[in-house]
């Protein structure tokens, strides 16, 4: 897509993420206005270029997009609800973290105050903000998403995901869950093996080869999940479960932390004892599925 760097561009909230998304959208050329509750925090930006903002309800007048990012959904509730902030005919882009029904209702509450609202998630840490390594999540009516993805390019790779506002919170925290798990295996390995004198640098290519093994395997599975069907086309869930006990008896024997491999085998036997015991791993969809 073509990149417009004249489009006008609003950020309220300039902490460490929002002073990122100024200067990125300033350094790609876009006439950049900011806004911060503690206005100091502008000061760099505006020896950069840019305009402040002596209220909320300014900043919002400036662009035709005004970005927010603050610490959480009230934070901007407490903003834009101010009496004297007109939202009406504004376009807000909320690239604040939250889960999906608080982004649900943040657009309810910006949409019955006649504003057009995209929600967002940030997948970067400030530094990478600008470059296509920040992944940049994105859910609202598609036509706005379109209407702004140019100028939203500046920050980094930006994805639509769909008309309903909570899809960006609800791959944020998938994309965390994912995230996590690598790691936390990862760390259950290095633990073990150091018992052994292997230091976490030698183990980690190998645990790079795992886990790049095991992203392979996720669009075979996905289809399965998908299907609700899982033959044990290369591994039975009980074959799995002794190997588990396996990692938990050697976790114990070392003095290793086996509380995750625990939990994880506990959700299996459950599972098996379900009678899906000769199905693939997969099935424990139906455990990750229902609240315990
Ligand atoms: P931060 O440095 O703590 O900044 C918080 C911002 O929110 C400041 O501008 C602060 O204003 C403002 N704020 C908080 N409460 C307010 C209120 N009641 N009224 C007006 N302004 C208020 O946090 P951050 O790192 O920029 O994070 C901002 C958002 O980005 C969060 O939702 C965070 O989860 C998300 N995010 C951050 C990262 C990251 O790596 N930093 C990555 C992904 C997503 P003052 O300056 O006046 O205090």
């Amino acid at each position: 897509m073509t990149k417009k760097t004249d489009t006008p561009v609003t950020v309220i909230g300039l902490g460490l993420m929002g002073r990122a998304l100024a200067a990125a959208f300033l350094k790609a050329g876009h006439p950049t206005t900011v806004w911060n509750r503690t206005a100091a925090k502008a000061d760099r930006l505006v020896a950069e270029g840019a305009r402040l903002a002596l209220t909320v309800g300014d900043a919002l007048k400036a662009s035709s997009l005004t970005i927010i990012c603050v610490t959480d959904y009230q934070a901007m509730r407490e903003l834009l609800g101010a009496p004297d902030v007109e939202l009406d005919g504004t376009m807000l882009v909320n690239l604040t973290s939250g889960d999906s029904a608080q982004a649900r209702a943040a657009a309810r509450w910006a949409e019955q105050r006649g504003a057009r609202y995209l929600d967002g998630a940030i997948m970067a840490i400030p530094p990478a903000i600008g470059t296509a390594e920040a992944v940049l999540l994105h859910s609202g009516p598609r036509p706005d998403f379109e209407a702004h993805q140019a100028t939203l390019e500046a920050l980094g790779t930006v994805t639509y995901l769909g008309a309903d506002h909570g899809l960006a919170s609800l791959y944020d925290v998938a994309g965390l869950a994912m995230m996590w798990s690598v790691l936390n295996a990862w760390l259950q390995g290095t633990a073990l093996l150091r018992t052994a004198g292997v230091d976490a640098a030698t183990f980690a290519p190998f645990a790079r080869q795992i886990a790049a093994g095991v992203a392979d395997w996720l669009p075979g599975y996905a289809e399965q999940i998908d299907n609700g069907s899982f033959p044990a086309e290369v591994s039975a869930l009980e074959t799995d479960v002794r190997a588990m006990a396996h990692l938990i008896e050697e976790s114990e024997a070392v003095g290793v932390n086996a509380e995750l491999p625990k939990l994880i085998k506990a959700m299996a036997d459950r599972a098996i004892a379900a009678g899906h015991g000769g199905e693939q791993y997969p099935v424990l969809i139906e455990e990750f599925a229902k609240p315990r």
